[in-house]
């Protein structure tokens, strides 16, 4: 199959076909999350939307397996397969603004980087996701979260029209008035109905943040929680407050006496002006370990590229996630004894409040769905020795598990590993019968299967897991 792809694209297509033993293949084969080793039958890296077209139509024809790949950081390893076609967009990273209509277009093989060193010259943002090496198309198609949400809602929440490539190889656009139910879907649908060429986007001025840090000894990790619940409530829209449960790390910059140990470490960003987030950051950072405060105005692209580092291409990651209404007492009980066992050094709990712009748009205007369960909680684990795989995975899976009967229903589908089929339809909940019909009229071969899958009617069967 892979060498009759191969003889039909070979004459017209642009970009490069990377096949085993070729020169470029190894580093094109990789993707971010170590644990998801493939070796494609064929690389097809797209110079323009005529290659994804021929691409699409060629691996359509044929029947072969089929991955779609932007920043390839998808944790559940979508974006690779063993023997078949991969479609990479990385050649595609064109990003275009207009300053004055504070509006941008972008390519789908944008990482959030492109964009954010585009948008910023002009003074505005995309609100996108916390690392600039993360791929925008996955993001966004699922949801998108990141430190601006609050302030402007999901980054899919701020897209104005898709142009894709669909299952038969057409160009499609979806806006509020063209094909306006699949830019409904497309917003937290994943990369279940096409690929996606090009996003038009909403931008929002914005060059610097405060961002304020400091970490919380385990002792009073519980009392932190319970602040952080109450208190991100009625907090206003500038203020995002993250916190990570997890070992503290052996840096100059974390005090002597925590490191290795338990902490909760948050980080804040106020995003207005920053006389006024004053007293919410002092009030966050009560308790946090004096000898572990900063807070600076920081330009945006800092803020954008400091997490880059702590998650490195190529290690082993495992994730789970799912949503709270409420963090009820014996919830954060569990995440505190959670904390006494982890199981790598880079292992934690990530803790985020929605709410904000986001959590204005109601359930039914888009895939994503409901925003009403403010918590956002996601496990992952990070590690870099196979021989860890067990004991990272299984600590993962327990603490879930021991968390699942106060979790709300729903999970985000971008924070979801390959072994979680089963819970797409909880993604979906009532939004699962349309997002049904979208996918059988668009998809009814369900060609782009290697996502977080949504089978078209016909094909309803249990998908199998990847991991
Ligand atoms: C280090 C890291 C940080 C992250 N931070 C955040 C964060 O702050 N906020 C957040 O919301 N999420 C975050 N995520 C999760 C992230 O949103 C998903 O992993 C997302 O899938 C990554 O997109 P990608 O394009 O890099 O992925 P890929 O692996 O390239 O693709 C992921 C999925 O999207 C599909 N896809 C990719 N491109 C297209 C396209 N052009 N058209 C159609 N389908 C396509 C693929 O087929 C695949 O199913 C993070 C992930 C990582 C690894």
């Amino acid at each position: 199959m892979v060498e009759e792809l191969y003889s039909s694209l070979r004459r017209l297509f642009k970009g490069d076909l990377l096949r085993p033993g070729e020169s470029g293949y190894e580093d094109a084969r990789t993707i971010w999350n170590g644990m998801v080793a493939r070796a494609p039958g064929l690389i097809a890296r797209c110079a323009d939307v005529s290659d994804v077209r021929s691409a699409v139509r060629a691996a359509s024809e044929i029947g072969i397996l089929t991955a779609v790949r932007c920043g390839g950081h998808s944790l559940a390893g979508f974006s690779t397969c063993d023997g078949g076609l991969v479609i990479d967009l990385s050649r595609m990273r064109q990003v275009s603004v207009d300053a004055d209509a504070r509006r941008a277009s972008f390519a789908g093989g944008c990482l959030l980087g492109s964009i954010d060193t585009a948008t910023q010259k002009a003074g505005l943002v995309f609100p996108s996701g916390v690392v600039s090496h993360t791929g925008a198309s996955g993001l966004i198609l699922g949801g998108g979260t990141g430190w601006l949400t609050r302030r402007f809602g999901l980054s899919c929440d701020n897209v104005e029209r898709f142009t894709l490539v669909t299952a038969e190889g057409s160009v499609v656009r979806a806006d509020a008035t063209e094909n306006a139910d699949l830019f409904w879907g497309l917003r937290g649908g994943g990369g279940n109905f096409g690929v996606v060429t090009e996003f038009e986007v909403k931008l929002h001025p914005l060059t610097s943040v405060v961002l304020a840090e400091g970490l919380t000894p385990e002792t009073h990790i519980r009392r932190l929680l319970e602040c952080w619940r109450d208190f991100m409530a009625e907090a206003p829209l500038d203020l995002k407050w993250n916190i990570d449960l997890r070992l503290a790390q052996q840096t100059k910059k974390v005090p002597i006496e925590l490191h290795g140990r338990p902490v909760a470490s948050s980080s804040l960003v106020w995003t207005g002006e920053p006389e006024g987030g004053r007293p919410y950051l002092e009030h966050a950072l009560s308790m946090c370990s004096p000898d572990s405060l900063s807070s600076k105005v920081i330009s945006f692209l800092s803020l954008q590229t400091m997490a880059d580092s702590d998650f490195p291409h190529g290690r082993r990651y495992y994730t789970k996630s799912g949503y709270f209404a409420y963090l009820d007492d014996s919830t954060i009980d569990r995440l505190v004894e959670g904390i006494s066992t982890l199981p790598s050094s880079e292992t934690q709990i990530e803790l985020a409040y929605l709410g904000g712009a986001a959590g204005r748009i109601a359930a039914h205007e888009t895939a994503f769905g409901d925003r009403s369960a403010p918590f956002i909680m996601n496990l992952l684990a990070n590690w870099s020795d196979a021989s860890s795989d067990v004991g990272n995975i299984s600590w993962i899976r327990g603490l879930f598990n021991r968390l699942r009967p106060a979790m709300k229903p729903g999970v985000y589908v971008n924070f979801m590993s390959g072994d979680e089929q089963d819970r797409v339809p909880e993604a979906y909940q009532e939004r699962w019968e349309r997002m049904v019909a979208l996918k059988t009229h668009y998809d009814p071969s369900n060609f782009f299967r290697l996502n977080q899958n949504v089978p078209p009617r016909k094909l309803a069967t249990r998908p199998v897991p990847l991991l």
